[in-house]
């Protein structure tokens, strides 16, 4: 197999050819059909999460076909398509594992963090954390859903109810959330670095009510919004465009620092909460009724081997929805 390996943080990837890895117990090993990049992925390779596995293969928005089956894999099936997520095992039985919200185990781990993800010809996951893709919708489309719609989800679930929801960065998680609150019935108001008006013109294309730059006022306050940015300063900004009892929620796994703010402006029971990765069952509800939302994914293709400059242009933002690298 071959891989865009990071050997230490802030390196470029090396394409890097390794020995072939056979599936243990309870294990699949895929052939990488597509992977997308996410924002958590540059968090890797900038050294700003504890403890990686190193040297990692990043990537954790994987769609493969099973090409081999390891002891006691009786759910899948060879050849079977299947999309492979951020949360990579569990222990199964620790408290938050036992309560339902096993996204919260204490001894977990994560693709392309800490077990070798996607950005590679092939990987090798534990079978109860992979999901069955289907054979309808393709790869590349599929894949920014593995993350940027399963977080989505999540971050979607825990804003609540509420019919006007604000989206604090537009890009592949932003851009997907839209169109399912949309499909939900909602409001949805996209926030974007202020002046960045092509991705603004690129919100209003997915029928958002409003779209303007996040040092910007909604035109009515929100009843709750969601945060995909990682910049701290949002968090006052959100909390100051949510109605009382409103919420505002961070979807990131990284943030720079919160500035102080009144407290005003959290009071009259406004909450503010952090979403952290994700449950099987967060998939299989996100996955299933994904086909009926009609979703239109914005993908920009790369080359497996050019993944450094599809993180460069990530961090750049030079383009609308997500990256996938196709090996
Ligand atoms: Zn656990
Ligand atoms: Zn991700």
């Amino acid at each position: 197999m071959k891989a865009m390996v990071l050997n230490a943080p802030k390196t470029p990837l090396v394409w890097t050819e390794l020995a072939d890895r056979e599936p243990g117990p309870g294990q699949i090993r895929v052939k990488v059909l597509a992977c997308g990049v996410c924002r958590t992925d540059l968090h890797v390779f900038d050294g700003e999460l504890p403890g990686p596995k190193s040297p990692i293969i990043p990537g954790h928005e994987i769609v493969g076909r099973i090409d081999a089956l390891g002891a006691g894999v009786t759910e899948l099936k060879l050849g079977e398509r299947v999309g492979i997520p951020w949360l990579g095992h569990t222990c199964g039985v620790c408290s938050y594992c036992l309560g339902h919200r096993e996204n919260l185990c204490d001894a977990p781990l994560f693709t392309g963090y800490t077990r070798d993800g996607g950005f590679a010809t092939a990987t090798v996951a534990d079978a109860r954390f992979a999901f069955p893709l289907g054979e309808s919708g393709d790869d590349v489309s599929l894949a920014p859903l593995l993350c940027a719609g399963l977080i989505g989800w999540r971050s979607l679930k825990l804003a609540g109810e509420g019919k006007r929801i604000g989206l604090y960065g537009f890009g592949a998680a932003g851009h997907i959330v839209a169109q399912v609150a949309k499909w939900q019935g909602r409001e949805v108001f996209a926030f974007t670095r202020p002046g960045d008006t092509g991705t603004q013109d690129f919100a209003r294309s997915l029928g958002v009510t409003w779209a303007g730059g996040s040092d910007e006022a909604p035109p009515k306050l929100l009843d709750a919004a969601i945060i995909y940015a990682t910049v701290g300063a949002l968090v006052p900004a959100a909390l100051r465009a949510v109605r009382k009892g409103g919420r505002v929620v961070c979807a990131g796994i990284h943030m720079s620092d919160i500035p102080s703010f009144p407290y005003q402006i959290l009071w009259e029971e406004r909450s503010l909460v952090s979403v952290a990765n994700l449950t099987r069952e967060d998939g299989l509800e996100f996955l299933g009724q994904a086909p009926k939302m009609g979703l239109k994914v914005k993908t920009t293709l790369y080359p497996l081997q050019k993944a450094n400059e599809a993180l460069s242009d990530l961090r750049a933002g030079r383009f609308d929805g997500a990256a996938v690298l196709v090996p």
